[in-house]
């Protein structure tokens, strides 16, 4: 993997045949923001001799995830491209030619459904929809906000078995066999995504896909590790922990994203599929990874279920996690601590 200074370091040689001690650069940190992708905020921070080379780094980056954004999208169709939505569309009727990347996706997702015990289930996309319409229909209209049916939610969920997630690797393509069966996909593919993106990407950039945050080594030449903030649940303003991450990988779940409040109740997007309704466990929970799907199926999983469980899982997977309670306590990991810098 390549450094942004030896990239840049490169094309100067290239240019001026002059030796790299005569013209070592001075580096400063730039960062970027795009809210183009994933129907959030990403941000790229890296070292680079102008703004105009970390731009020519990144942008690269970005057009990955772009494609990846495109590609797992369940609400929008693009020119050209068969992506979930095109799937979730043919459900019942027809397999769908896909990118590989798709499969690839799809397999994995399948492999958390196994591993998380059914916890992490991207074929629960038909009730996760009846919380994301209830959830649009209230945050638009606060006064009439309600809570989705349950005999709607129940029925919904007797179409969520990922066997019917039908994969024929070698014709590349996707079948619903269950026509009333979704795909959501929300619970890893931004993790996943950026894993995939950040294994091509220059060393010493950290990339957050809204919240999902990935170190592709240190910040600068001394390996000076990336100091990561963890969200307070109740004040967004501030941090519980700061951690330092050389390079990995730090998502978190958190009930307080993607809400909305019913008769001064809030309800989150993170649903249990033994109730059908948001998970009680836990306020937040992040995990620590060196990879990010990974650690994306897992801060999810996590927050679904009991500390004892959801430590099995990361000794599994040799993760790290900080759990925070119903009463804001906080619980960690064995050894989450050797990480925290505050
Ligand atoms: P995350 O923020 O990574 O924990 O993922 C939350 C998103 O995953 C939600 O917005 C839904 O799109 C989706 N989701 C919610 N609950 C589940 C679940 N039990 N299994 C799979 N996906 C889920
Ligand atoms: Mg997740």
């Amino acid at each position: 993997m390549k450094t942004l200074l030896s990239l840049f370091l490169s094309a100067l040689l290239l240019l001026s045949g002059c030796t790299q001690a005569q013209q070592t650069p001075e580096l400063k940190q730039y960062n970027a923001t795009f809210l183009t992708l994933f129907d959030t905020v990403t941000t790229m921070v890296g070292r680079a001799p102008s703004e105009e080379v970390f731009r020519e780094t990144i942008q690269p980056v970005h057009d990955a995830l772009l494609e990846y954004h495109q590609l797992f999208d369940i609400y929008n169709e693009y020119e050209g491209i068969n992506n979930l939505k095109t799937i979730n569309d043919a459900a019942g009727q027809n397999p769908v030619q896909v990118d590989k990347r798709i499969i690839c996706l799809l397999n994995d997702c399948k492999e958390f459904y196994t591993a998380t015990g059914g916890a992490v289930n991207v074929a629960m996309g038909s009730v996760l929809q009846l919380w994301h319409e209830t959830r649009s229909e209230g945050r638009d209209d606060p006064l009439h906000a309600r809570l989705p049916d349950m005999d709607a939610l129940r029925a919904a969920s007797s179409h969520t078995d990922p066997e019917c997630i039908v994969i024929d690797e070698k014709a590349s393509t996707v079948y619903l066999s269950d026509p009333e069966m979704r795909l959501d996909v929300g619970a890893i593919a931004k993790g996943w995504a950026t894993q995939k993106v950040a294994e091509t990407a220059p060393a010493g950039l950290l990339i957050s896909v809204g919240g999902n945050v990935c170190a592709t080594g240190p910040k600068d030449e001394t390996g000076t590790p990336w100091v990561v903030g963890i969200q307070d649940v109740d004040d967004m303003e501030s941090y519980l922990h700061t951690i330092y991450v050389t390079q990995g990988c730090v998502v978190t779940s958190g009930d307080y994203q993607r809400t909305y409040a019913v008769d001064g109740q809030l309800y989150h997007h993170i649903i249990d599929p033994n109730t059908l309704y948001p998970s009680t466990h836990w306020r937040a929970v992040t995990v620590v990874c060196d990879d990010s799907g990974t650690a994306d199926a897992l801060s999810t999983a996590l927050f679904l279920m009991s500390q004892e469980e959801g430590q099995t899982l990361l000794d599994t997977y040799h993760a790290e996690a900080l759990w925070v309670a119903p009463d804001a306590s906080l619980m960690y990991s064995p050894g989450f601590q050797d990480m925290i810098r505050t």
